[in-house]
């Protein structure tokens, strides 16, 4: 019963406008009616009297539904291309869907068209707009295909869908036409599109919702590097995905405040003795309705929209009040290590932030190590050994994190004074027994020791890997074979286990 309702409420304001001017033209028309019967009144044959009375009726009758007619078309019309708007655009779509066959919907976006407004106003923006649409409008080829704006500068289109690849086609067919218009000069505008495709899977869904998911496999395609790709293909996965990451977002701010953000600790074997001699701080979510997430699932995203800054100075700071206690409680001095990321980098500054909270805190500064990765140490040279030398200034040290998991290249390592050197857990994936693996492994770990570098090795599983890099002398290992992560209470279990009793 709410639906009706609704829907005769939505009928009525869509047609206010009209009503309106409806009632006029009826009360217009009926006072002519009025006035020519009045002026008929005294005519002596009553057949033609009624006659002109009713070629004057059909007359008005006749204009008022043209005018009408003619107010419907420009109410579906576009104003600045002149075809159809996205309501009409939505209706077509929704009546063609009722046919056979299978269908997609493109979501259409133009290449920085703000430029083009910039550069020659508006009014040539409007034009440009109406020549895309035109474009668009060729390429919609059969009668069960149409396109139409749906605002600014994107367009829909629903189409007939045969094969991604040609689909592929056709859409860059439009870009190709596209790409040909010119301004009034002959300079062209060097016009491009990028579309987002939803295939059209459940028919009865609003049209409205197909353009949405449409809208965000473009948004994939916007965002992806250097924009390579000029189609996206809409995917459920993908939108699981986003809905999991706004559903993370929106509660992230308030999950630092509360603390369900936890340090835990994975230790550090030193390999000549197969003892703890240090630790990483490996973030934990525990979430009082999901329980505990991993930070695969949440730094990405993190990263991503800028939060991990303050997660990883939240991090940093439980580094320093575990380091303050254990010294508080006379423990050992082991070293913690903390991740910081690349979204630090954009902030001029960032590293007073870091110092400020070590200055609160009383530990042995270098008991600290910060891990950087090493996708940072690919372009960002001059600024990476700017932070290197204000965290050693500060007291601390510094490693390179994950390093062999990207494209780095071990001539950097002369370039960077870095304390440590993590090898990152490819090397590990594969049993150690392949030849060609050692060799590499052998090799970094040797240029590392030459250039006075700690070296730990991360992910170790196997304890053939074990017993083959204590033979490569190298520092550390931190790997399942000895350790998960765990919390601070159970790390202090098993690394302090000889001076709980006494230093408590
Ligand atoms: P990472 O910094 O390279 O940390 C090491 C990861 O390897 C940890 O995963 C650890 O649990 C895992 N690992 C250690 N040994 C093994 C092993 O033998 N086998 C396998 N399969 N995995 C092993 P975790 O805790 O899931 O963290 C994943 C990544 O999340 C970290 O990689 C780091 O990049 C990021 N991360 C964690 N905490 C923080 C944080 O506080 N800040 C930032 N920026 N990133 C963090
Ligand atoms: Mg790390
Ligand atoms: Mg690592």
């Amino acid at each position: 019963m709410d639906h009706v309702v609704n829907r005769v409420h939505s009928i009525i304001y869509e047609w206010r406008s009209i009503l309106g001017m409806v009632i006029w033209d009826v009360i217009a028309g009926a006072a002519f009616i009025c006035l020519l019967y009045l002026a008929l009144m005294n005519m002596e044959s009553t057949l033609t009297r009624t006659g002109v009375m009713l070629l004057a009726v059909a007359l008005i009758l006749l204009s008022i539904a043209a005018k009408y007619l003619l107010y419907y078309g420009k109410m579906r019309r576009d104003d600045v291309t002149g075809g159809w708007n996205k309501k009409e655009f939505e209706r077509v779509s929704d009546r063609l869907l009722k046919g056979e066959g299978e269908f997609v919907v493109v979501y259409a976006n133009v290449d920085r068209f703000k430029l083009i407004n910039d550069a020659y106003g508006d009014d040539v923006g409007d034009a440009v707009l109406k020549e895309i649409h035109q474009v668009i409008d060729a390429e919609m080829l059969r009668w069960d295909e149409v396109s139409g704006r749906i605002m600014a500068d994107n367009f829909g289109m629903m189409m007939r869908f045969l094969s991604m690849k040609k689909l592929e086609h056709r859409l860059s067919r439009i870009n190709e036409q596209l790409a040909l218009l010119e301004d009034s000069e002959g300079i062209k505008y060097g016009i491009k599109m990028y579309f987002g495709v939803y295939q059209v899977e459940d028919r009865n869904e609003p049209v409205s919702t197909m353009l949405e998911k449409a809208n965000l496999a473009l948004k994939k395609v916007i965002q992806s590097p250097q924009h390579l790709v000029h189609m996206g293909v809409y995917d459920e996965k993908e939108r699981e995905l986003l809905s999991r990451e706004k559903s993370l977002e929106t509660k992230m701010e308030r999950a630092l405040k509360n603390g369900e953000f936890v340090p835990f600790l994975q230790p550090k074997y030193e390999l000549v003795n197969e003892t703890i001699g240090g630790a990483e701080a490996l973030v934990r979510w525990f979430d009082p309705v999901e329980g505990m997430i991993g930070p695969n699932e949440f730094i990405p995203l993190f990263e991503k929209n800028g939060f991990v800054v303050e997660l990883d100075l939240y991090m940093f700071e439980q580094v320093c009040k575990i380091l303050e206690r254990w010294k508080k409680k006379g423990y050992r001095n082991v070293p913690i290590s903390v991740n910081m990321s690349r979204g630090h980098f954009t902030i001029p500054g960032f590293f007073d932030r870091y110092l400020e909270i070590l200055s609160r805190y009383d530990v042995p500064k270098n008991s600290i190590e910060i891990e950087l990765t090493e996708s940072l140490f690919y372009n960002e040279m001059s600024m990476l050994n700017d932070l290197i030398n204000q965290i050693h200034e500060a007291g601390m040290r510094c490693s390179i994190d994950d390093f062999g998991s990207g494209y780095s290249s071990l001539n950097m390592l002369k370039d960077v004074r870095v304390d440590a050197l993590k090898l990152d857990r490819v090397f590990f994936k594969e049993a150690v027994d392949d030849q060609r693996g050692k060799s590499v492994v052998n090799s970094v770990l040797h240029l590392a020791q030459e250039l006075d570098l700690k070296t730990i090795s991360e992910g170790v599983e196997i304890r053939s890997q074990v017993d083959y890099l204590k033979e490569m002398d190298c520092d550390y290992i931190q790997g399942f074979i000895f350790a998960r992560p765990m919390s601070v209470a159970d790390f202090e279990k098993i690394a302090f286990a000889g001076a709980q009793s006494s230093a408590s």
